[in-house]
């Protein structure tokens, strides 16, 4: 393998995903899916374009988007980033916000170049930057306590670290706001620390946002690309498997200004070239859905947080009924709970992983039937032992299956 993937050579998807086939554990927590059906119209969607009476909605469409479906992301977020949103230069579709990622980083990031990247991390950031020849600087949000109960928002970042990162092979920072795996929504003051920096740098944003419509009120999911002089110099990444609860779609997308979307579409017209039609089309249908419905309620930019709230309280005191002492997220679906005051309860020793997490959550899937993800996958080997005391549950699950989870934890208890 050429050195530039080293990185990448060990997935934690990859091998839980196999953990999960193996033990078949009676609940799998771990990756980041939901069990339950997606709204009816968005499945519907799909169904009726495929079998319905255009069949150029199964052939080739749009290198970059196709055209209903961008013309209906540019509705969506140009009120939301308060500009017009230009859906032929300044959008990218891609395969899953994984792909836009990708295209961000291959397209802007070149050898010797720097991106500072927030620990924990969604892992295939460094493998990301590694492939193109950059390098990675990291930085780790770090609990101010470790008080009974915690929020994401005492997750927080050390100003004057993260100004020493910055210097003149600093290309690009890469920030993800709500915050896989710590539920963290960055506030207004944070973000302001790290434009100012940015701007002051002359530094790219990749802001991953593909959680941005699970925010638990009174907490609000604010876009980098707002804050003055960010657009510039920002590319902001959804996910219409989150967006929607379809993450087997398998669509993302990318936008910015033109000069900067142009380098994702060079990545990507030259390896991906162009993503499924009839799933773009269910997607801009699917958005066209719910603007209509976007001042009501039920419209699922909305509902979806409001379904997730009981689910996240409801797994949060199972986990502290049991010993765990779970961060309560504010956003995203999932909980960051230390399991430390259990080790006496588990024998590790049978376990030949390097890393106590995954020691832990290998042997909390055989023992108690819950399957969960060792945190310390989303850590740079420096800082792993930041991420050890840690598992991470994801709580998007039929409310039988949390429920089945409480029962499983307590008996194991
Ligand atoms: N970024 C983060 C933070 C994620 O958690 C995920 C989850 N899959 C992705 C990007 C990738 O999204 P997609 O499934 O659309 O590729
Ligand atoms: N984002 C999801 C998670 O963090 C899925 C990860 C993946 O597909 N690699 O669990």
């Amino acid at each position: 393998l050429p050195s530039r993937y080293g990185a990448g050579e060990k997935s934690v998807w990859v091998e839980y995903i196999q953990l999960a086939a193996e033990y078949k554990p009676a609940v799998n927590l771990g990756q980041g899916f939901p069990d339950y059906p997606a709204p009816d119209h968005v499945t519907k969607a799909l169904a009726e374009i495929t079998t319905g009476d255009n069949p150029l909605l199964n052939q080739y469409t749009r290198g970059f988007g196709h055209p209903r479906l961008v013309q209906n992301l540019s509705k969506v977020y140009s009120p939301l980033i308060g500009r017009q949103i230009d859906p032929i230069n300044e959008i990218l579709v891609s395969s899953g916000a994984y792909e836009a990622l990708f295209s961000a980083i291959l397209g802007h990031v070149d050898h010797g170049d720097e991106v500072i990247v927030i620990e924990p991390y969604f892992d295939c950031y460094d493998y990301m930057i590694t492939s193109a020849g950059g390098k990675t600087r990291f930085i780790a949000l770090k609990p101010k306590s470790h008080s009974e109960n915690m929020t994401s928002a005492d997750w927080v970042l050390d100003e004057k670290e993260l100004v020493s990162l910055f210097n003149d092979k600093t290309k690009m920072l890469i920030l993800n706001t709500p915050h896989n795996p710590l539920g963290k929504v960055f506030s207004q003051s944070e973000l302001e620390m790290i434009a100012n920096l940015c701007k002051k740098h002359n530094v790219l944003c990749l802001s991953d946002e593909v959680y941005e419509w699970m925010v638990y009120k009174p907490h609000k999911h604010i876009r980098i690309a707002t804050l003055p002089g960010m657009w510039e110099r920002t590319i902001t990444v959804g996910s219409a498997g989150k967006t929607f609860s379809v993450t087997g779609w398998k669509i993302g997308w990318a936008y910015g200004p033109a000069e900067l979307i142009r380098n994702l579409q060079v990545v990507h017209q030259n390896c991906v070239y162009t993503c499924v039609t009839p799933v773009q089309e269910a997607v801009a249908r699917s958005f066209e859905f719910e603007l209509a419905r976007y001042n009501s309620p039920d419209c699922y930019f909305f509902s979806l947080a409001t379904e997730l709230l009981p689910k996240r309280d409801f797994l949060v005191k199972t986990l502290r009924d049991n010993g765990f002492n779970p961060t309560v997220p504010d956003g995203g679906y999932f909980i960051i709970a230390d399991w430390t005051k259990l080790a006496n309860k588990i024998d590790l020793s049978t376990e030949p992983d390097k890393y106590k997490d995954y020691k832990f959550t290998k042997k909390f899937a055989k023992e108690a039937g819950v399957l969960a993800i060792p945190p310390t996958a989303f850590y740079s080997e420096p800082h792993k032992h930041l991420g050890e005391d840690y598992a991470r549950f994801c709580f998007i699950k039929k409310d039988e299956n949390l429920q089945l989870t409480e029962k499983l934890i307590r008996e194991w208890n």
